[in-house]
This record gives C-alpha cells, sequence and structure tokens, in this order.
C-alpha cells in the first residue's frame, strides 16, 4: 500500500509546478482538479447525475458542464453549491482512490487544492506538504497569469483559509518564493526525505 502526501496550498502558490516536478522525479502525482474537470468535461462520469440534479440547462450540446450557467445558479442559490459538491465530491474522491491504487513507489502526491477547507481527505493522508509564498508574491503571480485586477485576486484569496493557519497545520512546507531553481533545490530534498520515511505498510 503506497502512502500518500496530500499537496496543498493558496490560489497560485505553485501547486501545479511542484506536483510537475514531483513528477519528473518519478512520483505519480494524482491531480483532485484535474479529476473533477474530467468528471464535468464532454461526456464526463459526473454530467447524468449533474443533469437530473439542476436539469438541461447546465449541459452543453457536447455533454460537457455549461461553467457559465453552474456559476449563474450557484450565484443565486448557495445551496446549489453544496447539492454539486453532493454529487462530485464522491466521484473526485472514488477516482482518486483509484489511481492511487495503480500508483508504483513508496510513495505518491494527491494534489487537493482546498485540503483544509474541505477535511474531505484527511484520513488518507501520511503527510500534508503546503506550498508557501507571501501573499505578494501570491497576488502577483495569480494577476500575471489570469490578467486578473488586484481587487479580484484579493477577494479570491480572502475565501481560502489564511496563510498563517494553512502554515500551522502543515507537516512540511515547501518556500515558493524564489525562482525555479531554489524550488526544484526543495522538491529535490523534500522527496529525499519521503523516500527515506514513508515506507509503504504490508498488505
Ligand atoms: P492554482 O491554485 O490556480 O491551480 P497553483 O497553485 O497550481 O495555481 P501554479 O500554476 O503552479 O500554481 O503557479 C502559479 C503561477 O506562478 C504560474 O503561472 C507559474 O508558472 C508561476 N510560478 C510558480 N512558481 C514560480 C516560481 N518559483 N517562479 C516564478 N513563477 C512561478
Amino acid at each position: 500500500v503506497n502512502k500518500v502526501v496530500g499537496l496543498t496550498g493558496g490560489i497560485g502558490s505553485g501547486k501545479s509546478t511542484v506536483a510537475e516536478l514531483f513528477a519528473e522525479r518519478g512520483v505519480t502525482v494524482v491531480d483532485t482538479d484535474r479529476i473533477s474537470h474530467q468528471l464535468t468535461g464532454p461526456n464526463g462520469g459526473a454530467m447524468a447525475a449533474i443533469e437530473a440534479e439542476f436539469g438541461s440547462t447546465v449541459v452543453r450540446k457536447d455533454r460537457a458542464l455549461d461553467r457559465e450557467a453552474m456559476r449563474g445558479i450557484v450565484f443565486s442559490d448557495p445551496g446549489a453549491r453544496v447539492r454539486l459538491e453532493a454529487i462530485l465530491h464522491p466521484l473526485i474522491r472514488a477516482e482518486s482512490e483509484r489511481q492511487l491504487c495503480l500508483a508504483e513507489g513508496p510513495y505518491a502526491l494527491l494534489v487537493v487544492p482546498l485540503l483544509f477547507e474541505t477535511g474531505h481527505y484527511d484520513a488518507l493522508l501520511a503527510r500534508v506538504l503546503v506550498v508557501d509564498c507571501s501573499e505578494e508574491v501570491q497576488r502577483h503571480r495569480v494577476m500575471q497569469r489570469n490578467g486578473l485586477d488586484e481587487a479580484t485576486v484579493s477577494a479570491i484569496m480572502a475565501a481560502q483559509l489564511p496563510r498563517a493557519e494553512r502554515l500551522a497545520r502543515a507537516d512540511d512546507v515547501i518556500d515558493n518564493n524564489d525562482g525555479l531553481a531554489a524550488l526544484t533545490l526543495q522538491v529535490d530534498a523534500k522527496h529525499r526525505y519521503y523516500l527515506a520515511n514513508l515506507v509503504a505498510d504490508s498488505a
């Protein structure tokens, strides 16, 4: 049985970048965001349940979720988000576990952007690794990447767990304030640490 390391961090903190570096080192990466997108993409595995719950107005011709229509519903009805998550979460969880079971090597990485906010995966994880950078660096990178203004990015950040709380709940932290070279060195160090300390259970 593989050990699972949960990877989380605020928006734009560098989760995908860090996950890619672990993948380059041969670690299996399971990304809950990617699974969620597949489930709600064309003919995705969640679409039948979503259509039954919200009607055909949220289903596009290619049988993908109409994200804009769904956003409209969730915006005017907060309960709709809960119902959507009640459909998606068990499916994301099942597919994550399926992929983790196939993983080779002593440990695998599970990327969960809202890991602490939802608490859904706590029992599955041997360690929680947080990617961290200052809020200033974070804001700057998200504004650049998404072409968003500062107020919009600040609003998204305010809806997530505060940085200090995320750090307090981490087992391990990667500092992503500097460039890719510094980041790579830290991923190497964490990878070595996990290889040495996360021993697969027998059975
Ligand atoms: P999201 O929460 O939106 O999924 P994320 O946490 O996965 O984001 P990334 O997409 O990895 O974050 O990084 C956010 C942006 O910052 C990207 O454009 C990425 O290329 C850039 N970035 C990440 N780390 C660094 C770094 N050390 N130096 C410079 N740019 C970086």
